[in-house]
C-alpha cells in the first residue's frame, strides 16, 4: 500500500498550481505509478472524500469536533486551539503547527478506513467516537499530513478541481489519451462509483469501459430533459407518435429495489432514503418483482392535488421525520423503469420499459404513474399542455416512443423534451447556476453578500464559466441559508476550474459547490462575462437576473450549460 505521505504531497503540489491542464497531468503522472487497488482509495481521496459520492461523504465532523480532535492528539486545552484557529483562519493549519512528529507510519488505507469509520458512526455516543478515530489519525502523522487530514475531514480540502479533472487525469493515465475523458465519464453515468471506475481502468484500461453495467444500490445519472423554443418544434423532433407527460414540479428518485432493501436517491445521486420512510414502505408493499430501479418525481400530495414544490422541502430533514411525513404526505409519480431482475433495460426503447414499468408495481393512493397521452396530433398534445398549467403543473416532458428511444444517463438530449409555461410569455426562463463570488454590499447586506457571481458549465473546457451577477430575489431567510452553505467553500484565488473577466473579480472567490435558481429575462453579448467566451466572441450574460431559489437537488455538474444557453438565444 502507498504511504499517504505521497499524496499530502500531490495536494501541495495541486495546491500552488493554477493551470488547468497542469493539474490534470500532474494527477494523472501520480496515478500512474500506483498499484490498481491503491487507484481506488487515491481516487476517492484527490476528491477530498471517503467513498463514492452516493454513500454519505458528509463525516460529521464540523469545527467543533476538529478542535476537540487537535487538542486530544496533541493535548492542548481546547481553548487554545480556537485561539489559533482564529488567527490562521484553518485548523488543517493549526494542527500542522502544533503536530512534531518528523516520521509518518500511514498509507492510503489506513486513512481511506479511518475516514469511513468516522463517517460511518453514529447514533449515542459517535461524536466522541469520530473525535477519537480522528485524533488516531492525527497521532501518527506529519505536520503536512495532519493539516490535510483535517481538511478532509472537514469537507474543506479545496484543491479548485472536482470529479472531470479526474476524469481527465484517468483519461491520461490508463488510456494514454485525454480524448477518451468523454467515454469514461459516459461509463462514470452509469457506474458512478468513481474508485471502482479509477482501478478497473487502471487494471484494464479502456477496454474495462464497455464492461458496467446497472447494478442495484449503486445509483445511475438520471436523464434529463432538453428545451425547445418553439412548440411547432415538437413535430419536427417527434415526427410520429409522442408521449407527452405531466412535468412535476418535486424532487427527482431513482428507487433501487433488491429484495428487501430499497433505496431512493436523489438527482445528486444522495441516499434520501431516510427522509422518505413512507415512500420505502409503500413501495415495499406495491412491488411484483424481485430487483428493479424506478425513475419518478417525489411531489407533496394531498386531497388528490400536487401540493406546491415549498411543501416538499419541509421533508428535507434529519429530525422529526414522523411527525412530518403527517404534516406533509407526498406521493411518486414514477415514469421510467431502467432495470429489472438482472437485466439491465436500458437500450430498451421507451414504450417497452413503461410498459414493464407498469407491470412490475401495483399503483396505491401514493404510487403512481406519471400521467400522459400518446399521440401525433399537436394540437391534442396544446390541450395536454394547456390542461397541466391549469392544474398549476410547472408544463409537460414530451418524449419519443421510438425503437432508438433509449434510456440515456447523465444525458439531456432530443428524446425527452420539456415545454414549460414559461417558455409560451416567450421571454423569462430558469436558468441553474454555479455561485463562484460573492462582493459586499452594504448596510445590512454588508455581514453577507450583496450579490453572487454565478456561473454556467461550459461542458467543453470542464469549468465555470460566469453569466450573470445577481442580488435581487433574496429575502432575510435567503441571506441566512446561502450565506450557511457557501461558509466552507470561500477560497483565496479563483479555482482552476472557474474563469472570471478582470473586471468583475469578486471580493471573495467560491469553490464550485452551491447551486442557485435564477430567473432573467435577455441573455446578451458581454465583455464583462465568460460564458461562452472565444477568441473574438464575446461572453454571454443574463440580463434583469432574480434569485428564485436554492437548488439543494443539483451539484455544480448539473448546472445549466453553455451550450444550452447558446441554444436559446
Ligand atoms: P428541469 O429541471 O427543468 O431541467 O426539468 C427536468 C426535470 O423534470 C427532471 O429532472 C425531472 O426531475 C422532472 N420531471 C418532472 N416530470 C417528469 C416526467 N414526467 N418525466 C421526466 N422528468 C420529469
Amino acid at each position: 500500500m502507498e504511504s499517504f505521505r505521497k499524496i499530502a504531497e500531490l495536494y501541495s503540489e495541486i495546491e500552488d498550481i493554477t493551470s488547468h491542464k497542469k493539474i490534470v497531468e500532474t494527477l494523472a503522472s501520480f496515478l500512474r505509478d500506483l498499484e490498481p487497488e491503491d487507484v481506488r482509495v487515491a481516487a476517492y481521496l484527490a476528491l477530498g472524500t471517503a467513498g463514492p459520492k452516493f454513500e454519505d461523504i458528509d463525516l460529521g465532523i464540523g469545527e467543533k469536533l476538529g478542535v476537540k480532535a487537535i487538542s486530544a492528539t496533541y493535548e492542548i486545552p481546547e481553548e487554545i486551539v480556537e485561539e489559533k484557529y482564529s488567527t490562521l483562519g484553518d485548523l488543517g493549519d493549526v494542527a500542522a503547527g502544533l503536530c512534531r512528529r518528523r516520521r509518518s507510519s500511514l498509507d492510503m488505507k489506513d486513512v481511506f478506513e479511518q475516514m469511513v469509520k468516522i463517517r460511518d458512526a453514529s447514533g449515542k455516543g459517535s461524536q466522541n467516537e469520530k473525535v477519537l478515530f480522528l485524533s488516531r489519525l492525527l497521532g501518527r502523522s506529519t505536520p503536512d499530513e495532519a493539516k490535510y487530514i483535517i481538511r478532509i475531514a472537514l469537507g474543506q480540502l479545496r484543491l479548485g478541481f472536482g470529479e472531470q479533472f479526474l476524469i481527465e487525469a484517468l483519461a491520461i493515465a490508463f488510456t494514454g489519451d485525454r480524448k477518451n475523458a468523454r467515454r469514461i465519464d459516459d461509463t462514470y453515468n452509469i457506474c458512478t462509483d468513481i474508485g471502482q471506475l479509477a482501478q478497473s481502468l487502471a487494471e484494464h484500461g479502456v477496454s474495462s469501459l464497455g464492461r458496467f453495467s446497472i447494478k442495484p444500490g449503486r445509483p445511475v445519472q438520471m436523464m434529463l430533459a432538453k428545451r425547445i423554443d418553439n412548440f411547432e418544434e415538437l413535430e419536427e423532433k417527434f415526427p410520429g407518435e409522442m408521449a407527452a407527460e405531466e412535468k412535476y414540479d418535486g424532487e427527482r428518485v431513482q428507487i433501487h429495489v433488491d429484495g428487501d432493501r430499497i433505496r431512493a436517491f436523489s438527482r445528486r445521486l444522495k441516499d434520501i432514503s431516510d427522509q422518505f420512510p413512507d415512500v420505502i414502505e409503500e413501495v415495499h408493499k406495491t412491488v411484483k418483482v424481485q430487483k428493479m430501479v424506478l425513475d419518478g418525481e417525489i411531489v407533496a400530495f394531498a386531497n388528490e392535488r400536487i401540493q406546491p414544490f415549498q411543501d416538499l422541502m419541509q421533508r428535507r430533514r434529519k429530525h422529526d421525520i414522523e411527525e412530518y411525513i403527517e404534516k406533509v404526505p407526498v406521493a411518486v409519480f414514477f415514469f421510467d423503469l431502467i432495470y429489472l431482475d438482472g437485466r439491465s433495460l436500458l437500450k430498451k426503447p421507451y414504450y417497452e420499459r413503461r410498459a414493464l414499468l407498469e407491470k412490475s408495481l401495483e399503483k396505491s393512493d401514493s404510487i403512481r404513474f406519471s400521467r400522459r397521452i400518446v399521440s401525433s396530433d399537436l394540437n391534442k398534445i396544446e390541450d395536454f399542455f394547456n390542461k397541466c398549467v391549469e392544474k398549476g403543473l410547472e408544463g409537460i416532458i414530451v418524449k419519443s416512443l421510438d425503437e432508438g428511444s433509449i434510456y440515456q444517463p447523465g444525458k439531456r438530449g432530443w428524446l425527452w423534451v420539456k415545454w414549460k409555461k414559461e417558455y409560451v410569455k416567450g421571454v423569462r426562463e430558469t436558468f441553474d447556476l454555479v455561485i463562484v463570488g460573492s462582493y459586499y454590499g452594504k448596510g445590512k447586506r454588508k455581514v453577507s453578500f450583496g450579490a453572487l457571481l454565478c456561473a454556467a458549465l461550459n461542458k467543453n473546457e470542464n469549468r465555470y464559466e460566469t453569466f450573470t451577477k445577481v442580488g435581487t430575489g433574496f429575502n432575510d431567510d435567503d441571506f441566512e441559508e446561502i450565506n450557511e452553505l457557501l461558509d466552507k467553500h470561500f477560497v483565496d484565488k479563483v479555482p482552476a476550474n472557474v474563469l472570471i473577466e478582470k473586471d468583475m473579480q469578486p471580493d471573495r472567490y467560491i469553490e464550485p459547490s452551491v447551486v442557485i435558481e435564477v430567473l432573467g429575462s435577455q441573455i446578451t453579448a458581454s465583455p464583462g462575462h465568460t460564458a461562452g467566451k472565444n477568441k473574438g466572441d464575446k461572453g454571454l450574460a443574463l440580463r434583469f437576473p432574480r434569485f428564485l431559489r436554492i437548488r439543494y437537488d443539483k451539484g455544480p455538474a448539473e448546472a445549466t450549460t453553455v451550450e444550452e444557453i447558446r441554444g436559446m438565444r
